[in-house]
């Protein structure tokens, strides 16, 4: 193997954990390669955090445009089409990407778009060819559940709701979670009749009790219907759209779907089993405090380890272990008090009448 292939740290997945594990390594001197599959930036910057605030603030101004009349604005008249919005949104996103690329290789890591496959120890293969490092990180992040319900994979993902060219009249969202309440909200303000079916009687199961029962009057006030205790048996798709077979014999329709349902460790294709890494019950590879897998020399950050799956954790994870690994100070990322947002809109129902008055602002929590 030629030096040019030998690494003290090989990452797989640049998302935000490995983007951020790859940097302070090679802040820390060490020589890093990080392999990517297909683009930059990961959930976060390519298919969540960033294009769903996009999309949220695009749903937000249809109140700004109904309200102008009573603020002195004649002849508001907007139409909102979602193909300009994707367009738009893909620019973004492309130029996000060249910021990260730029950012790692100004950092000194070298970057190669490819699968990657762990093939022992110390090697991987990508792009067909093995590369060797003393030291490899697994930061594959998730993807989509479709496990839970017979017939679920017809259903939309949220990356499908992100790349849209014309919207659904109806929509059934299943689940309650983060990616159901935050896209029932924006799906209902850009005028998609909305409804949610969901197991537990209020959305968002353990948050507080207060913040889930506004929740749901927010999401009502928005026209979203509620269907709280739902279970669903199977989900089928004709001419007319889909149905949502229920337990009790009932039945719910939409013209498209949204699987919201929760997501998975991505380790397809990830050779774990050539160095013996079993994934738990979840499908996560466990990891102690320090991210060690069970394998001596690679460790795991992320989603992939099914920890707590938000952003700032895997950025932290990834840091700390780069810190712990290359700078000689031993750093654990606590996973104790971490705060979190759920981007529910409105944030909270309108006080009094259900209907803002001109010059009200309307109190606003946050969630
Ligand atoms: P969540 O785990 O938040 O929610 C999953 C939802 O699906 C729950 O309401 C759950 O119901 C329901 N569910 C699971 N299985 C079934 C089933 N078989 N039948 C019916 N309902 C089911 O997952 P999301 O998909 O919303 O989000 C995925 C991840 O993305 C989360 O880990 C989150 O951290 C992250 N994310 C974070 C955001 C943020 O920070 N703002 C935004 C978007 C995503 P029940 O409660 O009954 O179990």
């Amino acid at each position: 193997m030629t030096t040019a292939n030998t690494f003290d740290l090989i990452v797989i997945g640049a998302g935000s954990g490995g983007i951020a594990a790859s940097r302070r390594a090679a802040s820390h001197g060490a020589k890093v390669l990080l392999i990517e599959g297909t683009r930059v930036g990961g959930t976060c910057v390519l298919r969540g955090c960033i294009p769903k605030k996009l999309m949220m603030y695009a749903s937000e101004m249809s109140g700004v445009f109904s309200e102008a009349s009573a603020f002195g604005w004649t002849e508001v008249s907007t139409q909102f089409d979602i193909a300009r919005w994707t367009q738009a949104k893909d620019h973004e996103l492309n130029r996000l990407e060249g910021v990260y690329r730029q950012m790692l290789s100004n950092s000194g890591v070298q970057t190669l778009l490819a699968h990657a496959r762990i093939t022992g120890k110390h090697t991987v293969e990508a792009d067909g060819q093995t590369y060797r490092a003393e030291r490899i990180l697994i930061a594959t992040g998730g993807a989509p559940s479709t496990d839970g319900i017979p017939g679920l994979e017809q259903a939309w993902t949220s990356d499908d709701v992100l790349q849209l060219n014309a919207l659904p009249k109806s929509l059934l969202v299943i689940g309650a979670g983060y990616i159901a309440v935050e896209f029932a909200s924006i799906l209902a303000r850009l005028g998609v009749h909305v409804s949610m079916g969901y197991r537990a009687d209020l959305p968002l199961r353990g948050f507080d009790e207060d913040l889930r029962a506004q929740a749901a009057q927010a999401l009502e006030s928005l026209g979203v219907k509620l269907h709280a205790g739902m279970r669903a048996k199977a989900l089928s798709k004709d001419s007319d759209g889909f149905s949502l077979r229920l337990e009790d014999g009932g039945v719910l329709r939409a013209d498209a779907v949204l699987n919201a349902t929760g997501r998975k460790p991505n380790t397809w294709g990830l050779g774990l089993e050539s160095v013996d890494i079993r994934t738990d019950a979840s499908g996560a590879i466990p990891v102690d405090a320090d991210s060690r897998t069970t394998a001596p020399g690679i460790w795991a950050i992320g989603d992939v380890t099914n920890r707590i799956n938000l952003t700032p954790v895997a950025i932290a994870e990834g840091r700390a272990f780069a810190d712990t690994e290359f700078s000689g100070r031993h750093i654990q990322a606590s996973h104790a008090n971490v705060a979190s947002a759920v981007f529910c809109s409105p944030r909270s129902p309108p006080s009094g009448s259900r209907k803002r008055r001109p010059w009200s602002a309307g109190r606003r929590t946050s969630m």
